[in-house]
Formats: C-alpha cells, structure tokens, sequence
C-alpha cells in the first residue's frame, strides 16, 4: 500500500522540525534555538484519526554552504515531486519576511495543494498574527504552536482533505516490485540498465499508476517484474540529488513501494557505515532482501576472494544472514543473469504460507531437542504457532508467559523454521503471546 505524502517547507527557524516530530510522535530530532540545527531523521510514516501517510521534513536536507535561495529552491522542489500535500510554514511572531515572499513564489508553481501555517501561535490572543499572512496567496493561514502542540489536529484535517481518495496498490499481486539501494555511485543505474537489457527482457505494457512514471515494468520468462526508481536512477543534476539525506529519502521511498530490495555493494569500496544503514532500513521494513556486490571485475581476486568478502559481508550485517548474496558486474554482465530468477525465488518465500500443522510439528521437534527456557523456576510453554501474514511471513506463537521467551529461544526457534522451510531472503517474524 503506497501511503500519502506530505511534506513540510519553510525558511529556517519556523518549527519545521518542532512540527514534524510532534506529528511524528517522538521527539527524534535535537531542536534547538540556532538555526539548521542536527536532525537525523526527516521522513517518517505516521498517522491522524483513520489516515495513514508519510511525512517528510525537507528542512532536513542540509545543502551545506549553499545561499539560502538554492538551499530553499531545493526544498521546494523536492516537495513538488515527492508529496501529496505541501505545508508551507511560516512564524507568526516575525510576520511576513521577504524569503517567505520567496518561497511562495516557488510555490506557486506547483499543481499541488498547499497548506499555509502560521507556528509559534502559543496562545488565543496570538491568533490575530495570523491575518498578515493572507497576503501569501495561499488562503486562509492555519494558527499553529509547535511547542505547545496547538492547532496540530486542524492542520491535519486540512492536509487530509486533499489525500487521494483511494490509494490502491499500484501493480497486481503477482507482479514482483523491486528497487535497488545502495550509495552513490555503487552501480545502481548500470545494474538496472543491463539488466533490462538482458536478452530475455520484454519492456511489458502493464499499467502502473502516472504516479511514479519512472518505474520500469518488464516481463522475463513469463515472469511480470517491476523495477521501483531510487535517486541515483534519475538523471543527476539537481544540486540536492547528491546528498546523502535526499538519497536516503529516495531510498526509504522505493523501500516502502518494493517486495524485494536489492543492496547494492560497491566491490573495490568494500563494505561503508551508509550501506549498513541503508541495508537497516529494508531489513526493518520487512522486504525481501538480495545483496549485491557490483564491480566485481574491477578488483583483484584469487580462489578466495568470493569467500572472505562473502564473510565480511555476514559479520557486518549479521541481521542480513538469511539474505543471498550475488558478485556481479554491470560492466562485463558476469552473473547478471542470476539475479531475476534469484528477485522471483526470494518473493515467493517472502509471501510464503505455512500450513499450521506442518509449523507446529517443527516446533514441538525443536523444543523437544532444545526444552524452552526457564526463568526464576518458571518454564516458558509454547501451545500453539500460526502464520497470521505474509511479506513478510510473521507467527504468532501462543505461550503461558512472553516475559520467558528470550531473544535467544526465538532466535533459536527462527533457525529450526528457515531450517525446515525454504525462507531465504526474507526476514520472518515470530512474535510471543499470552493465550487467553
Ligand atoms: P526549523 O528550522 O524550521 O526546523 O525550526 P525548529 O523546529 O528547529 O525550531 C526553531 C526554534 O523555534 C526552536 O528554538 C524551537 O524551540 C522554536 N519553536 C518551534 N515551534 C515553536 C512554537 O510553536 N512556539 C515557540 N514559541 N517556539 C517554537
Ligand atoms: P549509481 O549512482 O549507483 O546509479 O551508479 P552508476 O550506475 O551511475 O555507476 C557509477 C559508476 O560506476 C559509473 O562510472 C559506472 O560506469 C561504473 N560502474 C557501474 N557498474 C560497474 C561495474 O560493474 N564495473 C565497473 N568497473 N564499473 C562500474
């Protein structure tokens, strides 16, 4: 399900960022009274009342020492093309300012509907500063305090009015969606581009929504493939496109949208702190999961190689071990011909069902070789497991007391069920409850 958008634009200093967490629901970014402070986090799903959507908090696309109209055109920007819904937000303490003047001008631009807050409007009798703001041009200002959580609900019942009425999944159920991520600069668009030009490759006529023009849709061996776009797929130019946080937008993005990720891995650059996080992010949201180290030609190898970076590999992203992993090369096309078929396995197993009489008989094996845990002379027991979804494929298993499963003992459960059942890359989720 492809969830709405909104994205948050404004000069610095308004309460982006105030405003974002509290729509956010934690307090994940350091606010604090200098302008373009740290934030880690500028995207984010949450939800209002019966709506679910994204957030995105564009302020946090630092541009570094660019002057406040590049770093502001690019806000704007990137708002138009990725959201539903833009939050232009003002500070109704400093009334009108020449950059907001500028950024409306940007804004106007866009077909997309616009939604103007006044923040920092801490009080009722505050409430006035609003009608200043009329003169923006985007109608009735929306009083906001981002400190005192104010005026949050009406901003949102505004931005929801203009949701989509329905979003549907774009593609059919067995069409295989899948995106690669990576770095800069691993290959992702090299890939992408041999891949598609593989000899079995048929550019297929299946309809996707407008919404995202760039996917490419293909048939190989009767199989209906969807490659989703991520930043480094798109013509480079724009000044934003090559910073990191906008990638990883891009990235957590195409993540949402896919059923199977690929990581791509820069062979002659080994393993980075990015690609772990990166890798992070397709892990947590549940995706099939394929590692790819690209450029393989490009480093010296000897009868080992495969195997030590293929260990590296496991001891760095020890939460990937049920992910395959594929050494090829975009350049010369060795392998390339492995990673389709290797995209389809790993769909299946990631919308995989097991039958609950099958599941229970590995489980009640799996304690019989290895008792369940006691703690403080209570033993855990399990009654019962029964898949309850897929993609990916999550159990529920029925104890006397959940406090007694480890972390250890699911782990350990984990391994009995991807011994006995073919789930490789996919994660699957067991998750302990209390029977009634
Ligand atoms: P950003 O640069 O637009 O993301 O702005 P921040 O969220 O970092 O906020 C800038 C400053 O304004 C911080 O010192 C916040 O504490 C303060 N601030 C944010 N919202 C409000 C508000 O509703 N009222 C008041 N008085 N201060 C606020
Ligand atoms: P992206 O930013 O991840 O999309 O990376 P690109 O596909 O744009 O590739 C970045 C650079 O790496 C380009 O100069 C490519 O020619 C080069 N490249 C991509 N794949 C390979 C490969 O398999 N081998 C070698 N030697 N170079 C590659």
């Amino acid at each position: 399900m492809t969830k709405p958008v909104i994205a948050i634009v404004g000069r610095p200093n308004v309460g982006k960022s105030t405003i974002f967490n509290r729509i956010v629901g934690e307090r994940i970014s350091i606010v604090e009274d200098i302008p373009g402070v740290t934030r880690d986090r500028i995207y984010s799903s949450a939800d209002w009342l019966n709506h679910e959507f994204n957030i995105i908090d564009t302020g946090g696309i630092d541009l570094g020492d660019e002057p406040f109209l590049e770093q502001i055109r690019a806000q704007a920007q990137i708002a138009m093309e990725e959201a539903d819904v833009i939050i232009f937000m003002t500070n109704g303490r400093e009334g009108v300012t020449l950059q907001d003047e500028q950024i409306a001008k940007m804004l106007y631009k866009t077909k997309k509907p616009v939604v103007l807050a006044v923040n920092k409007i801490d009080n009722p009798d505050m409430r006035e500063l609003i009608y200043d703001f009329y003169s923006l041009g985007f109608g009735e200002p929306i009083p906001i305090s981002g400190s005192h959580g104010l005026g949050i609900g009406d901003l949102l019942d505004e931005c929801a009015k203009y949701f989509p009425k329905e979003y549907e999944d774009e593609y059919s159920d067995d069409v295989i969606k899948f995106s690669l991520i990576g770095r800069p600069n691993v290959g992702k668009s090299s890939l992408v581009n041999a891949i598609l030009g593989e000899e079995r490759v048929i550019v297929s006529d299946i309809a996707g929504t407008t919404r995202d023009a760039i996917d490419s849709p293909y048939t190989y061996d009767g199989q209906d493939f969807v490659i989703i776009d991520t930043a480094g797929m798109r013509k480079k130019g724009k000044i934003y496109e090559s910073t990191e946080k906008y990638s990883v937008l891009r990235a957590l993005r195409a993540i949402e949208r896919s059923d199977v990720v690929l990581v791509v891995l820069n062979a002659e650059e080994g393993i980075q702190e990015q690609d772990k996080k990166i890798a992070g992010y397709a892990h947590e949201a549940g995706k099939g999961i394929v590692i790819v180290v690209n450029k393989w030609d490009a480093i010296e190898k000897n009868e080992r190689t495969m195997n030590e970076f293929t260990q590296t590999i496991r001891d760095q992203f020890l939460f990937l071990d049920y992910a395959p992993i594929v050494f090829v090369s975009a350049k010369t096309k060795q392998r390339l011909s492995q990673i389709l078929p290797l995209v389809k396995r790993v769909s299946e197993n990631h919308a995989m069902r097991i039958q609950s009489s099958l599941l229970n008989d590995v489980i009640e094996d799996a304690i019989a070789r290895n008792p369940a845990p006691t703690d403080k002379g209570k033993r855990l027991r399990i009654y019962y497991t029964t898949q309850v979804s897929v993609k990916p494929p999550t159990f529920i298993t029925f104890v006397n007391d959940p406090e007694l499963m480890h972390f250890s003992y699911l782990r350990f459960l984990e391994n009995r069920i991807r011994e006995t059942f073919d789930f490789e890359g996919t994660p699957i989720r067991i998750i302990p409850r209390a029977r009634e």
